[in-house]
């Protein structure tokens, strides 16, 4: 079987095999990583190892603190501006979508005004804005993007710059839920970049924030402690119980990445084949269609729509007999959504590609 979800999504089976081989004792310290004590030593280096790894992977600069909370990519939404707006200015957006909408509306619900500085939906969220078009306020305290749009398979083909019209650069914060790790990333662009474990991480439950240091000092006053970076930086992400399990998981999620895989370039390129396969094969069809501009068109999350729907049921029941799994769109734009995150293998995309081209001619 493979597994095309958004999210929870497929996990390595290198990992989940190595996990299963773990499962009952760790390393032989007789009890599961679930049953330890997350301020022991056994947990306290695994939890450590994974920092490592990540910060190796990314390259993250040794001026960012990396934080494993707790609370969704969705508690962010919250946690970003009480974290930025302690100094005052509002949050400005891009709006490209569903996610960053919804974080927009957060942004809203907690302290007002958060301005649109760039929107894509007159088209449709065909298409990202250009940088020309992005328009910060005077007061902007930061500008929030989702760098990959996981419903609407939009993603961003450049990293924008944040500058307001007094010419002052403000902290640039990424939503990257759904396509972190996807590739190499020049960290050094962003104040804050976050995400939701569920997708190129690990298992849900677990958040990955990496926060530049300057930016620990703008928090509000009247923030719940728990979601402070600053309190969680100074405690190594341990002010009350983690995600345990989850962030061992993810460890095991790096260690595959980079020993397995061979890094995030190597990464990058089976990405960027999957991807370019399959949308090839939906242009090169006359039942299905993906609407997205070429150079925003996702690699992680390929949402496609076949030309009657009256063929999505037998699409989608014939595709799960086959053994592809979960590509149904999301409820709230129906059709179907292939998601080829990192854990996706090739042959997974090809099985894919085949069983479309096999239900065209019979049904088409
Ligand atoms: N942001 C993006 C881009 C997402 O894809 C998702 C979830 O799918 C979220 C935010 C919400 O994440 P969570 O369910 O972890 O709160």
């Amino acid at each position: 079987h493979y597994n095309f979800c958004a999210g929870p999504a497929a996990l390595p089976e290198a990992v989940l095999a190595r996990a299963r081989d773990e499962l009952l004792d760790y390393r032989g310290h007789g009890l599961s990583v679930m049953e330890m004590s997350h301020r022991s030593p056994e947990y306290v280096a695994i939890a450590e190892q994974a920092e490592r790894d990540l910060r190796e992977l990314l390259a993250i600069p040794d001026n960012y603190r990396v934080l494993f909370t707790q609370g969704g990519a969705t508690l962010q939404f919250a946690a970003v501006p009480y974290n930025l707006l302690g100094l005052g200015g509002r949050a400005n957006f891009l709006h490209t979508g569903i996610w960053g909408k919804k974080a927009m509306a957060e942004a809203r619900h907690l302290f007002g005004d958060a301005p649109v500085a760039a929107s894509s939906e007159a088209g449709g969220h065909a298409a990202v804005p250009r940088q020309a078009d992005i328009a910060l306020t005077e007061d902007a305290a930061y500008l929030h993007y989702t760098a990959n749009e996981t419903i609407g398979g939009l993603e961003f083909d450049y990293i924008p710059e944040a500058v307001r019209p007094d010419g002052r650069e403000v902290p640039l914060v990424c939503d990257m839920s759904s396509s972190i790790l996807a590739g190499p990333l020049d960290v050094s662009r962003f104040g804050v970049i976050y995400a939701g474990a569920q997708k190129n991480i690990g298992p849900a439950g677990l958040v990955v924030v990496i926060v530049r240091e300057d930016l620990l000092d703008r928090a509000r006053a009247d923030m719940p402690s728990l979601l402070g970076y600053r309190t969680l930086a100074e405690a190594a992400s341990m002010v009350n119980t983690p995600a345990t399990y989850s962030w061992y998981l993810a460890g095991l999620v790096f260690q595959w990445l980079k020993a397995d895989i061979g890094g995030l370039a190597a990464m990058d390129a089976i990405n960027s084949r999957k991807a370019e396969r399959l949308y090839a094969a939906i242009d090169g069809s006359e039942l299905y269609s993906n609407p997205i501009a070429r150079r925003n068109r996702s690699r992680m999350n390929i949402p496609f729509v076949l030309a009657d729907d009256r063929l999505d049921k037998p699409f989608l029941e014939e595709a799960t007999a086959a053994g592809l799994l979960n590509l149904k769109g999301h409820r709230s734009v129906g059709g179907m959504r292939a998601s080829l995150y990192n854990a996706v293998p090739e042959a997974a995309v090809e099985a894919l590609i085949d069983f479309m081209a096999d239900f065209e001619q019979r049904r088409g």
